[in-house]
């Protein structure tokens, strides 16, 4: 195996006993970035200088006997997370020039790590989308077959580590966008409780539901991830002071007795016949590790969708109204008055989703609709959260799929936001209650790109998440889906 092949865990563990040092890692990461980006396009920044830099300071540290679980370790980080003196596009035309004059909380905790920032991640334009097509800087494509969609908005941190790129990376979730790409390319994608993580130094697309989490290639690495990152940020209103436990420690526990819930509604119409069959074994194993698996109800689940697309568009619309050619960012040439420069800035700056999701959200927030709309969609968002309280009354985890269909082709389904839309009815619902969720891989599709089964947790409760999917991950080892790197050797090389 290839460095850039190996865990987090494993790397820390031949960082540590000296058998391999950070700057050869890291070398052996960025060289594979060149070998196979062309065909992925996951990064809009690569910080070649700076990540030989760091990986040289972080062997320092080591030599001196200063080692925690991320030191020397070449991450990814989503391009909207901000580091100091490097761009944040958000990947978009808006923000293409914009440096970041300071770094996001948990871009801090990384350096005191002394983890080594690989490069910035593609994403959807301003993270809206589910198949990183939006994105100002082209599409990124699923490392098991380049002609579908990694997924999305974090499609980019989902195909770089699945490809090798980076050994892990950090992705956010406003709906879905690091459960729903982890599943489409294959890895482990978490999203952290709602407060768990400082969203200090995120760029905002919708408050209220934005989550920064790990994105990595299994469990053990997630766990690892998630505990350095996590911990109250006073720079952060909606942080939790909370202590962070030790999440892998609980890694390897009994399952046995823990009751998982399926519910109902997420088995309706529209389901892929893949991705039922992905759920039946995952159930399968649960019971053979000697959980007790039922059925329960989330009796609105209907009108997820709904309530998600009226609340995020109008955070949405509100958190970029900063941007106005003003103060940063894309500034339109050629306008007589401010009036015009305005408006000329935010046409030519964004594009047609973000556009779309502007208009939406200053619609429903605006007088005489508010009511009808955004009050509405907040009050069903409340029987949403009782729903999930209810449930975990019952049960300890639910079990569910993340997406309806599996990955797409690229292009498929850009003329129809509306079905683009429809396929976050599994992910939104961990937002707008703020819960936890996991996504994991646990099957494949026809055409034999990954599908991936999510764990939702009651609130901070992280833990069990984890050491229930790291249960189904020894579990699942019976069954295997194609290499990822044979397989990327395949069609990486055409
Ligand atoms: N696909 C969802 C959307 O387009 C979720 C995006 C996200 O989680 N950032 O809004």
């Amino acid at each position: 195996m290839k460095l850039y092949q190996h865990s987090i865990h494993k790397l820390h563990k031949l960082l540590k006993s000296k058998d391999i040092n950070s700057l050869e890692l890291t070398k052996s990461v960025l060289q594979h970035i060149e070998e196979v980006e062309p065909y992925l396009n996951a990064f809009i920044t690569i910080m070649k200088e700076t990540a030989l830099e760091q990986a040289k300071e972080a062997d320092k540290k080591i030599a001196s006997g200063k080692i925690s679980a991320l030191t020397g370790i070449p991450l990814g980080i989503k391009d909207l997370i901000c580091i100091k003196g490097v761009s944040t596009t958000c990947a978009s035309k808006i923000l293409e020039n914009f440096i970041s004059p300071y770094d996001a909380t948990v871009i801090e905790k990384l350096r005191q790590e002394g983890a080594v920032f690989i490069g910035k991640l593609n994403m959807d334009e301003f993270a809206m989308g589910s198949s990183t097509e939006t994105s100002y800087f082209g599409p990124t494509k699923n490392p098991w077959n380049l002609d579908y969609i990694p997924g999305g908005s974090s499609g980019g941190s989902a195909a770089a580590t699945a490809a090798g790129e980076c050994i892990a990376s950090l992705g956010s979730d406003t709906g879905g966008s690091i459960r729903q790409p982890a599943s489409h390319c294959g890895i482990v994608g978490l999203k952290p409780t709602y407060g768990r993580v400082s969203r200090y130094g995120l760029v905002a697309f919708a408050s209220s539901l934005d989550q920064i989490g790990p994105m990595t290639r299994d469990v053990r690495d997630c766990s690892i991830f998630l505990e350095a990152i996590s911990g109250y940020d006073r720079r952060d209103s909606t942080s939790v002071s909370k202590d962070v436990p030790h999440f892998s420690a609980s890694l390897g526990e009994e399952i046995k007795g823990l009751r998982i819930g399926i519910p109902q509604e997420y088995f309706g119409k529209g389901l892929d016949p893949d991705v039922q069959t992905t759920i039946d074994r995952a159930i399968r194993d649960l019971v053979s590790l000697g959980a007790r698996v039922e059925e329960i109800s989330l009796p609105h689940t209907e009108y997820v969708v709904a309530v998600y697309y009226i609340i995020a568009p109008a955070e949405a619309s509100s958190n970029l109204a900063r941007y106005d050619g003003v103060k940063y960012g894309y500034r339109t040439e050629n306008s007589k008055d401010l009036a015009e420069m305005l408006n000329k800035t935010r046409t030519e700056g964004f594009g047609k989703e973000v556009i779309r999701r502007i208009m939406l959200g200053t619609y429903s927030l605006s007088a005489g609709y508010y009511d009808a709309y955004y009050k509405k969609a907040s009050q069903v968002r409340t029987l949403l959260i009782n729903d999930f309280k209810e449930a975990f009354d019952k049960c300890d985890i639910l079990l569910t799929p993340i997406s309806p269909i599996p990955p797409f082709k690229i292009g498929e389904k850009m003329n129809d936001p509306l079905t683009m839309y429809l396929t976050d009815i599994y992910t939104i619902a961990a937002n707008l209650s703020g819960i936890p969720g996991l996504s994991m891989p646990y099957g494949k599709s026809k055409a034999g790109l990954p599908i991936g089964i999510q764990l939702l947790g009651n609130y901070f409760d992280e833990e069990t998440i984890l050491k229930t999917a790291f249960m189904l991950e020894q579990e699942k080892s019976n069954w295997t889906i194609d290499c990822l790197y044979s397989k990327y050797e395949k069609t990486g090389t055409k």
